[in-house]
């Protein structure tokens, strides 16, 4: 069967006749033992909340399924799901090479909280080449971390090629695929060791969960993600688990038309008198293109426009302007989104999408949701023109 079926067919919980279609919410702390003697059986799992219950498992079943996995593992957020492969992986003294285009929080986790740890890390442009990453690599190197689309700035890297290169020299290599949900890009079929994805977005898709997701294909590493998981007592509740399994029923529906309406927008946009330049990797003019439309099955609904204009200023004028578009963080709901992005370019990583170029206009990074993409170009129209 094809993933789309997989995802929405009932197969949860035989017998197949007289249950409800989806998947139920199983609390608890407790699992009651049949008797004594199994109560420390290794072998019986769950023996306890910690360990997921119905109806985390069949989540985890699922995302293993998506990706492409041997086993997939779900985490209270995103960020989490980041963070514990990366502790769980490295040990004193090892080094982390990392794209500098990468979730600004992971770089923030890197930066401080490993460094007192005795790990180090050296960021790498997004532009270098699969050979130019490998060329930074240390004796001690023991993870890659990448991410393509980059979060906020969209460049493309060849991951393919880093983690085949990467893997003959024994380094580890891990995805954020978010912007792919699983879906559009599947990175441990392009080598990866790790792809994690921050549930949050897509699969949520509806903006009320917070969770995130590993998958590995190696058994070795799956354990030692289990492992960490247990020991440093991370769960995720089965109400959280139940939303996320209900947003993969639709995920490739929704997906599909965030992609779709996302890039008649962002083509709207190019041609507009008032736009310096749209950054949207399906785009003929984004750098990498070529190697977006061989990796990726399509572009999601998030992208960058540069309005002429006074920097933030503008920026700040042209989202007041917006009706329809809400002003937050986070992407991936059936809701538009919109912010601006000043503030986290001229952080202290100053990554802009040109690296490190000077900023020039008003950067803005739209999300299109599922609404009708006419009528989000109207509202954008109206601002466009309120601001001139
Ligand atoms: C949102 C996001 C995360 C983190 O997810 P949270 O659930 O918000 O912690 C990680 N990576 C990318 C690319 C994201 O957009």
């Amino acid at each position: 069967m094809r993933e789309t079926t997989r995802l929405t067919s009932a197969t949860f919980n035989k017998p197949r006749s007289r249950r409800a279609v989806n998947v139920g919410v199983e609390r608890g702390s407790t699992v009651l033992m049949e008797s004594a003697e199994v109560l420390y059986d290794d072998d019986i799992k769950p023996t306890y909340g910690t360990e997921g219950l119905s109806t985390q498992r069949e989540l985890c079943r699922l995302i293993a399924d998506l990706e492409g996995a041997h086993e997939a593992f779900i985490l209270p957020t995103g960020l989490a799901a980041q963070t514990l492969p990366i502790f769980a992986a490295l040990k004193v003294g090892d080094h982390v090479l990392a794209v500098n285009s990468a979730y600004r929080p992971v770089r923030r986790f890197l930066d401080s909280q490993m460094q007192r740890y005795g790990i180090s890390v050296t960021w790498y442009a997004p532009s270098l080449s699969a050979e130019e990453v490998l060329a930074l690599a240390q004796d001690n190197t023991r993870l890659i971390y990448v991410e393509s689309p980059g979060s906020l700035t969209f460049e493309i890297q060849d991951i393919p090629a880093i983690a085949k290169l990467a893997k003959a020299r024994g380094i580890l290599t891990l995805c954020d695929n978010t912007y792919g949900a699983g879906v559009l890009f599947k990175p441990l079929e392009h080598g990866c060791d790790f792809s994690m994805q921050a549930l949050t977005k897509y699969v949520g898709g509806h903006s009320d969960v917070l969770m995130g997701s590993v998958a590995v294909n190696d058994p070795k590493l799956a354990k030692l993600i289990y492992d960490a998981i247990k020991a440093w007592g991370f769960f995720t509740g089965a109400d959280e688990s139940y939303l996320a399994i209900r947003g993969l029923r639709t995920l490739h529906l929704r997906l599909q038309r965030s992609g779709e309406s996302g890039l008649k927008v962002a083509r709207w946009l190019e041609d507009r008198p008032e736009v310096l330049r749209v950054v949207h990797p399906a785009l003929d003019s984004h750098k990498g293109s070529d190697v977006f439309n061989r990796d990726f099955t399509g572009p999601n609904g998030l992208f960058l426009v540069v309005l002429k204009g006074d920097g933030e200023a503008t920026s700040h004028r042209f989202l007041n302007a917006l009706k329809l578009f809400g002003l937050g963080f986070s992407w991936g709901g059936y809701e538009s989104l919109a912010v601006n992005c000043e503030p986290q370019f001229l952080g202290r990583h100053k990554i802009t999408p040109e690296d490190h170029a000077p900023l020039e206009g008003s950067y803005v990074r739209l999300y299109v949701g599922l609404e009708d993409p006419d009528d989000l170009i109207a509202d954008i129209e109206q601002a466009l023109v309120q601001i001139a």
